[in-house]
C-alpha cells in the first residue's frame, strides 16, 4: 500500500456525526423530549435481529430511547400494517425502522408504505423517495446518505465526477444515484443486465458497490485512483468489492466491516433526532 492510499474510516465518520449529535439530544431532553425510534422486526432471521440489536444499542449509547416491536414470522400483512399505524399515531414516537427483509408472505411494499412519512426515517416509502430524488427535505435511506457523507466528510469531491453505481435497489442503488446526481456527478447506474460492466466500472472516479455479492468487484476494473465505496455486507463480514485487489488500484476506499456499516446507523441516529426536533418545533410555533 502506498502513501496516498486513503482508507475511508467509516467508525471516525461515524463518530463525528454522533459528536453533533450527543449536543442536540440534550438540547431535546432539557425541553422534556426524548427522540425515540422503533424498530420492527418480523420472523427470526438471525441477521436482522443483530443489526436491530446494533441499531438498539447505538440508540440507547446517545441517549435515543430505542423501542423494539417483535412480530412472529407467522404476522400477516394486515396485522403488520395495523402495528405500524399504531407507531404512527403514537406522539412519542418519532422514527419508525421496519427491518427489511420481511418473510415473503408480507407485503412488503405496503408495510413501508404505511410508514407515516414524518417517521420515515429510513427513506423507504415513495413519496419520500421521490422528496430524496427532487433534494427535497424528507430523510433518504440510511445507506446512501452515509456513503454521501463519508464523501463529505473526507472532502472527495462529487461534482462533475463520473460516478458508477453497481445496484439499482429502492433502498440502496436508486437513491444513492440520485442524490450523487443532485450532487451534480454524472451517474451511470448498473444491474445484472449490464453488459461490459468491467468497462463501465472502470470508467469511474467514484464506484458504488451496491450488489450483494462477495468480492464481486475485483482490482482489475477499478480506474487507478479511483474512490471506491462498498456498501456490500456479506455473510463473514466480506464486501461486493475485493478490498484488497481494490486498494491495490483506488486512491480512496471504504473497508468491510468498519466503512460505509457504522455510518448507516449514525445516519439512522440523526434521522430520528432530526425527526424529534422537526416534530418538536412544529409543536411549538
Ligand atoms: P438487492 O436488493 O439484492 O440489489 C442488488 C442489486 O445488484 C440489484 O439491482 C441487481 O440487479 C444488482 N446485481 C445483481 N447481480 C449483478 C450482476 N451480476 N451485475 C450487476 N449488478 C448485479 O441488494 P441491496 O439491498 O441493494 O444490498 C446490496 C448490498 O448492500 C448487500 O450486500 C447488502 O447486504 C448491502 N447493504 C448494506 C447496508 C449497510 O448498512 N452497509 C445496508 C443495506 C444493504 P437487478 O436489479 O437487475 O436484479
Amino acid at each position: 500500500m502506498t502513501e496516498s492510499k486513503l482508507i475511508l474510516d467509516g467508525a471516525r465518520v461515524a463518530q463525528a456525526i454522533k459528536d453533533e449529535l450527543a449536543g442536540k439530544v440534550q438540547g431535546l431532553t432539557k425541553r422534556g423530549i426524548t427522540p425515540c425510534l422503533v424498530t420492527i422486526l418480523v420472523g427470526d432471521d438471525p441477521a436482522s435481529a443483530t443489526y436491530v440489536r446494533m441499531k438498539g444499542n447505538a440508540c440507547k449509547r446517545l441517549g435515543i430511547e430505542s423501542r423494539r416491536v417483535e412480530l412472529d414470522r407467522e404476522t400477516t400483512t394486515e396485522q403488520l400494517l395495523a402495528a405500524i399505524r399504531e407507531l404512527n399515531a403514537d406522539p412519542s414516537v418519532h422514527g419508525i425502522l421496519l427491518q427489511h427483509p420481511v418473510p415473503h408472505h408480507i407485503d412488503e411494499r405496503a408495510a413501508f408504505e404505511a410508514i407515516d412519512l414524518a417517521k420515515d426515517v429510513d427513506g423507504v416509502t415513495t413519496l419520500g423517495f421521490a422528496q430524496n430524488a427532487f433534494g427535497m427535505a424528507a430523510y433518504p435511506s440510511c445507506t446512501p446518505a452515509a456513503i454521501v457523507a463519508i464523501l463529505d466528510y473526507y472532502r472527495i469531491p462529487i461534482e462533475g465526477k463520473h460516478a458508477v453505481v453497481v445496484g439499482r435497489s429502492p433502498i440502496l442503488g436508486k437513491p444513492v444515484s440520485l442524490m450523487l446526481l443532485n450532487r451534480n456527478a454524472t451517474v451511470t447506474i448498473c444491474h445484472s443486465k449490464t453488459q461490459q460492466l468491467d468497462r463501465i466500472v472502470g470508467a469511474g472516479d467514484l464506484v458504488v458497490a451496491a450488489v450483494g455479492k462477495p468480492k464481486f468487484i475485483p482490482g482489475s476494473w477499478i480506474k487507478e485512483g479511483a474512490v471506491v465505496l462498498d456498501a456490500g455486507y456479506n455473510p463473514g463480514n466480506i464486501g461486493d468489492v475485493d478490498y484488497e485487489a481494490c486498494l491495490e488500484r483506488a486512491g480512496a476506499i471504504t473497508p468491510v466491516p468498519a466503512g460505509v456499516g457504522p455510518v448507516t446507523i449514525a445516519m439512522l441516529l440523526k434521522h430520528t433526532v432530526d425527526a424529534a426536533e422537526k416534530r418538536t418545533s412544529s409543536f411549538e410555533s
